[in-house]
């Protein structure tokens, strides 16, 4: 078959990588750069290069990204552990509770005062239970409707627990209520300390770059175009699908739309025959969220000591991260400042992302989504398609494409496991 792929993030480019062997290929990428989300952007501090993964970041040699190591491993992508250590603090810096609560066997004595101590205690109740919420995989409970059935103290949940949740996604406190509980708790559940130890997150050294370029040099006979942004997806009388970049038309006998729902529904929406398709994918909602590498250290807290890799600031309304790399040794710091008056100085670079909306009902349109995959000629790839708004859903998504399009693949089965 003629295969059309639109869109060369992790989820295209996989299914590129899954589909080459079996199909004629053809992946159209709107921006010049191949990765989406895993983007490392290269800065220079006093005169030394650096990368750094603007976008996606986090993940770990667990259960949780399973799929995704075994496709490092496959493409023999070095990978680095290093302990995740967060703090919580005011958003001028203040207040800072650390977990945990000692530095290289030192303490930190802003989160050893007794209202510290006890958010920490609280914490760690309360993380003990999500394995067993989270393998419940119940999607239709909202983050507030489950922190209320927890009966948890106010005091804990509005200083503590919903600022820090917050700030992994970075949007009004009502927005984020409305989450679905399963998302909003998944990264913390599937990272949970072990003990005094903080849970252990793995890199690519040099930045995300490492797995795309690797990814990419390892396809051999898919053709791949950048700066090709994909302005309709047509079909004609006989059926064949055209996809149109600049007013050129190509002739597809499938499309696999490996973009965000949103562009998925907007290329869609013309062809009749994908009404019900359409009606789903346009309940998914999504937001521009702004990130900054800088070096500004008034986006953290205002003790060193207490710094983190992880390190949330919040106000009433808003929470935010930022995150720092302690081995690398320098001030530089990854901020979300959506919400922010003014951007932090000195700035190396920017950022905007299109993100999820992760409510309820995006996990109910993505289960209605998958018995019309494949259907017409269309298929549908993105993280969006596949579970928590997690890398590993983006690989998840291409594997599902490969089942139905080339279940023989010996990649396919690899990836399996
Ligand atoms: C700020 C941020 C931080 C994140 N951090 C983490 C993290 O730490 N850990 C984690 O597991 N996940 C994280 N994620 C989730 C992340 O989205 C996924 O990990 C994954 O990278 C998504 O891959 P994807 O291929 O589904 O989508 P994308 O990476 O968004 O790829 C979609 C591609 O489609 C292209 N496209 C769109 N429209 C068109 C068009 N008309 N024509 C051609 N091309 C088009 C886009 O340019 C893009 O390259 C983060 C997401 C964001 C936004």
């Amino acid at each position: 078959m003629r295969i059309g792929i639109i869109g060369g993030g992790a989820a295209g480019l996989v299914c590129a990588w899954l589909l080459e062997q079996h199909h004629e290929v053809t992946l159209f990428e709107k921006d010049d750069r191949l990765g989406g989300h895993a983007h490392t952007v290269d800065i220079e501090v006093g005169g030394r290069p650096l990368g750094v993964d603007a976008g996606f970041q986090f993940f770990a040699r667990s259960a949780g990204y399973a799929t995704f190591n075994r496709l490092l491993d496959e493409l023999a992508v070095p990978r680095e552990t290093y302990p995740a250590t967060l703090t919580v603090s005011r958003a001028d810096g203040s207040r800072a509770v650390a977990m945990p609560p000692f530095r290289r066997g030192r303490p930190v004595w802003s989160s050893l005062t007794p209202r510290a101590i006890i958010h920490l205690a609280r914490f760690r109740a309360f993380l003990s239970r999500l394995p067993a919420f989270l393998a419940e995989h119940d999607t239709s409970v909202t983050i507030a409707e489950y922190v209320e059935r927890e009966r948890l103290p106010r005091a804990f949940v509005d200083d503590f627990l919903f600022p820090l949740l917050l700030a992994f996604w970075c949007v009004d406190l009502a927005e984020f209520r409305r989450f679905a509980a399963y998302n909003a708790l998944y990264y913390l559940g599937a990272n949970l300390p072990r003990g005094l130890r903080p849970p252990a997150q793995s890199e690519i050294p040099g930045g995300l770059r490492g797995y795309v370029d690797a990814l990419v040099a390892s396809l051999e006979r898919a053709s791949l175009h950048t700066s090709s942004d994909v302005g309709s997806v047509t079909r004609d009388a006989d059926g064949t699908l055209f996809v149109e970049v600049a007013g050129t038309r190509q002739a597809f006998d499938h499309v696999v739309l490996a973009c965000d729902a949103r562009t998925a529904h907007d290329l869609l929406a013309p062809l009749p025959e994908l009404a019900e398709l359409t009606a789903q994918l346009a309940r998914f909602r999504y937001f521009d969220t702004t990130i900054a590498i800088h070096g500004d250290r008034r986006l953290m807290p205002r003790d060193r000591s207490a710094w983190s890799v992880v390190n949330v600031r919040t106000d009433a309304s808003h929470s935010a991260l930022s995150i720092w790399s302690p081995s690398r040794g320098i001030d530089v710091f990854k901020s979300w400042v959506t919400f922010d008056d003014e951007l932090p100085q000195p700035l190396y670079a920017t950022a905007t992302y299109r993100h999820g909306l992760i409510d309820t009902e995006y996990f109910d349109a993505q289960r209605r989504l998958r018995p019309l995959q494949g259907r017409h000629g269309i298929s549908l790839a993105g993280l969006y398609t596949a579970d928590a708004d997690s890398h590993e859903s983006a690989i998840l998504s291409a594997v599902a494409v490969a089942e139905r399009l080339a279940p023989e693949s010996p990649r396919l089965a690899r990836l399996r496991g």
